[in-house]
């Protein structure tokens, strides 16, 4: 049988109030003891929803020791009260997936206050800087004339940037992963130029570069390798931004066909990750798998794409 701990579980803070408990006792900040009084001697820490409670003088409770301590009722008359309770009140959501749906709003409303390419922003001529044509960018990249970037702490400037929205396997925007730049359409001369938006992100994101047509379609790590990758193999080609999002991918309904564009790396992650992923989807998805890396190691689509390019010009 449940026992009033387990049935009260994540409801304390809203259930402890109808037996009793003055809410001004349960805010997390040091309060008076309800109990033996004092100024900050005591706090309600509700740990893991289990709403205990600690104070300097009386020592640790549980929450249905704090209901008998403070009214005066027995343990069976708190437990039956409180069990009564539970099933009217809402569970509170633990802090982690509050804190996670706080950031999702900050990426929706930076997404929302992004702008599509036109040829003629940053995000535009940093492409063509790299030898991709912006218009092949029509997923989900777009230009934000004025991003905040942290510098430490509270500090921030505002800069533009290549914005990216990060999808979920079913294709639901999750987050946003931001390339700080000039108006030139360089890198942004900062610390860290490439950053995601904070919070925590499900298994197997992806970047949605660009538009799907047909049934064949290329993954690569960065969102410059998948665009150059598109241009090289003339393939629709979406970016899991690393090589541990790359092994947990899973491909859209339909496609018969990933070509997996693995970055050549000199510690063997980016192989040993386009491989494992090939494995995944030809054996478990039962998909037609090729998997393609650069000749140089160390190099990666984007270097392979302005080789050729220089070549051709010469
Ligand atoms: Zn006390």
């Amino acid at each position: 049988m449940k026992s009033v701990h387990d049935i009260c579980r994540h409801r304390w803070t809203e259930l402890l109030p109808h037996v009793g408990i003055d809410p001004k006792y349960l805010t997390g900040k040091h309060t008076p003891c309800p109990v033996c009084g004092g100024k900050d001697r005591f706090r309600y820490l509700n740990t893991k929803g289990k709403g205990g409670a600690i104070c300097n003088q009386c020592g640790g409770f549980n929450p249905v020791d704090l209901v008998m301590q403070v009214t005066g009722r027995d343990f069976q008359e708190a437990a039956r009260e409180l069990e009564k309770l539970a099933g009217s009140v809402e569970p509170e959501k633990p802090r982690k997936a509050r804190d996670n749906a706080k950031c999702r709003e900050a990426s929706s409303a930076l997404w929302k206050g992004s702008e599509a390419l036109t040829g003629d922003d940053p995000v535009s001529r940093y492409l063509e800087a790299r030898g991709i044509d912006w218009r092949l960018a029509d997923g989900d990249i777009r230009y934000h004339p004025s991003c905040s970037y942290h510098v430490d702490g509270n500090q921030y400037r505002r800069l533009p940037a290549m914005v990216a929205k990060i999808s979920d396997r079913e294709g639901k925007g999750v987050s946003v992963h931001r390339t700080f730049l000039t108006m030139d359409g360089r890198k942004a001369d900062v610390e860290k130029p490439k950053q995601m938006m904070p919070g925590g992100l499900p298994k197997g994101v992806s970047c949605r570069t660009m538009q799907l047509r047909g049934d064949t379609i290329g993954i690569a790590e960065g969102i410059e390798t998948a665009l150059s990758a598109a241009v090289l193999h003339r393939v629709r080609c979406w970016a899991t931004l690393n090589s541990s999002q790359m092994v947990k991918w899973e491909p859209p309904e339909g496609v018969k066909r990933v070509i997996i564009f693995g970055d050549c790396d000199l510690t063997f992650t980016g192989q040993a990750a386009a491989y494992s992923i090939a494995q995944i989807l030809k054996v478990r998805h039962k998909i037609d798998v090729e998997v393609k890396l650069p000749h140089a190691f160390g190099a990666d689509w984007n270097d392979v794409l302005k080789d050729q390019q220089q070549r051709n010009a010469a």
